[in-house]
């Protein structure tokens, strides 16, 4: 008993230096009322396959035969060098926004990148986990004190999943 308590307290004390930034409640609403109205740059699918569509507003991949929302996103907004926009998917339906944000989503553990970003949203760090744990990659991007943000993007696609910022 008293090992398994011990190692229960170890993961409870076990804290990041960082905290997951899901996509903005307003945003994924948003989306969905821009597909309401049918803007041409809001496209609504259902989807086919399992874990192929990304939710970035509740960070679980969409079920087979859930409605999505593609449509794009400013993820490093604009007026910089590294400014860009891309394609990102939403429930179609309302769903809750992920919050267990000093967890690294679970759904998320492999096929990510993670790129580091400056205060002035300058790209100064790019790394691909290969086998390391995605807590490990992003606890040592922000090691660099420059660091001011992390952002996990697909590794096959490159489109943006979630923020992360520094606690
Ligand atoms: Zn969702």
């Amino acid at each position: 008993m008293r090992a398994t308590d011990d190692r229960v307290y170890a993961e409870i004390m076990k804290t990041f230096n960082f905290r997951i930034v899901p996509l903005a409640t307003e945003v994924a609403e948003g989306a969905r009322r821009a597909a309401a109205t049918g803007a041409r740059d809001h496209v609504m699918l259902t989807t086919d396959s399992p874990n192929s569509y990304p939710c970035r507003h509740c960070l679980r991949w969409a079920n087979p035969g859930e409605r999505v929302i593609l449509f794009t996103y400013a993820s490093v907004p604009p007026g910089r060098p590294y400014s860009e926009t891309g394609p990102i998917f939403v429930h179609a339906e309302p769903c809750e926004r992920y919050d267990t944000i000093h967890e690294y989503p679970p759904d998320f553990l492999s096929g990510r990148i993670f790129r580091a970003y400056d205060a002035d949203y300058n790209m100064i760090d790019a790394v691909i986990p290969d086998g390391a744990e995605p807590e490990a990659v992003i606890e040592n991007l922000f090691k660099n004190p420059e660091t001011k943000f992390v952002q996990a993007r697909s590794m096959n696609r490159g489109c943006y999943t979630f923020g992360v910022e520094r606690i």
